[in-house]
């Protein structure tokens, strides 16, 4: 069996097109959503990750708002800032760009952040609505796995679904997503007894751990919908060797390249699951597309008449 590709870019552009429609929708109504991202000092990662958030932004057609301060900013400073934003009206999402310097208090800084308008869903009280089923924001990387799943019709309800890994960021969220979809749900860690028995056991498996093609074929049930969340950069010869030792030419590429991006699944699991997010091009999209549709969730949420955020019926008003 070769399982069926989920394609995050395909997915990304279903929901860019269905955000410029509600932000025109928006707008007309005197609603601009606007993001505003805050780039502490000169990180260059972290410069072509906010890039391509604000070219995000213009291309479905959000207010976006750079704030650059220097690398030497104080806690105090940087807590003004995300106050003066917070009492911004015309900003619903507020982007705290990540690793900020180690001078200064992260959690303090995040935690600041208006929750209506926290971007990346990565406020306490953020997770305390979606514990308690309330509507607020969710961290993007596990809503877009959401989104993967429902827009693939990948049935939930009742499913077994096992998460691997268990941040705050990924695992915990992803986990309480999928119970609200009834699904009924495994959150395994680094002290998990027996990994791969629990994960052949899995009608979905959702691999958020950081360890390169860690869960291997054998450990997927065949046809078991598997969302790769992993992202690891493979430099060793060997490494890629053990990755790629069914695909010559991912191998060949690797050689000549000198590295490659791999997931946490193993490659050979294309060979037993029923469907497979890629790496790259899986939940990887989906993230920046979450940060967009969390925006003009927390402009309707926020500032739009009941009237207006009754128009909007899809997937992103869940
Ligand atoms: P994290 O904070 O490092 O958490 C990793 C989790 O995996 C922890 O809960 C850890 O367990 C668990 N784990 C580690 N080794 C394990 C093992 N051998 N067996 C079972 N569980 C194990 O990582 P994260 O921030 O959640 O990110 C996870 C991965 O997703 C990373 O590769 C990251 O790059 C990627 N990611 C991708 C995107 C995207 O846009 N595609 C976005 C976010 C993250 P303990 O709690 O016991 O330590």
């Amino acid at each position: 069996m070769t399982a069926r590709l989920l394609d995050g870019a395909k997915i990304r552009d279903q929901i860019f097109a269905e955000l410029k429609d509600e932000v025109r929708l928006l707008t007309a109504a005197g609603v601009r959503p606007g993001l505003a991202a805050v780039l502490v000092g000169e990180n260059p990662a972290s410069q072509l990750y906010v890039k391509s958030k604000i070219a995000a932004c213009k291309e479905i057609g959000l207010a976006s708002a750079l704030l650059t301060p220097p690398a030497t900013v104080a806690t105090l400073d940087l807590l003004a800032v995300v106050e003066d934003l917070n009492r911004d009206n015309d900003v619903d999402g507020i982007l705290i760009q990540l690793p900020l310097p180690a001078q200064v208090g992260s959690k303090r800084i995040l935690e600041a952040v208006d929750p209506a308008k926290a971007g990346d869903g990565f406020h306490p009280v953020n997770l305390g609505r979606l514990v308690s089923g309330r509507p607020g924001l969710v961290a993007c990387t596990p809503a877009g796995c959401m989104e993967i799943l429902h827009r693939n019709e990948i049935k939930l309800e009742g499913a077994n679904a096992v998460v691997l890994g268990r941040s705050d960021i990924v695992g915990k969220p992803m986990a309480l997503l999928l119970m609200h979809a009834n699904a009924t749900v495994t959150i395994c860690h680094s002290k998990t007894r027996d990994l791969p028995e629990v994960v052949r056991r899995a009608d979905i498996i959702i691999a958020a751990m950081g360890k390169a093609g860690f869960v291997e074929a054998d450990w997927i049930k065949p046809g078991a919908a598997v969302i790769d969340v992993g992202t690891n950069r493979v430099t060793d010869a060997k490494e890629a060797a053990r990755l790629f030792r069914n695909f010559p030419e991912r191998l060949e590429k690797f050689r000549a390249k000198g590295s490659v991006l791999v997931g946490d699944v193993h490659p050979d699991a294309i060979n037993t699951a029923g469907a497979l997010t890629p790496v790259p091009g899986g939940v990887g999209p989906m993230t920046i597309t979450m940060l967009m549709s969390n925006t003009v969730k927390a402009a309707r949420l926020r500032r739009a008449s009941p009237r207006i955020s009754a128009t909007h019926s899809t997937a992103l008003a869940r």
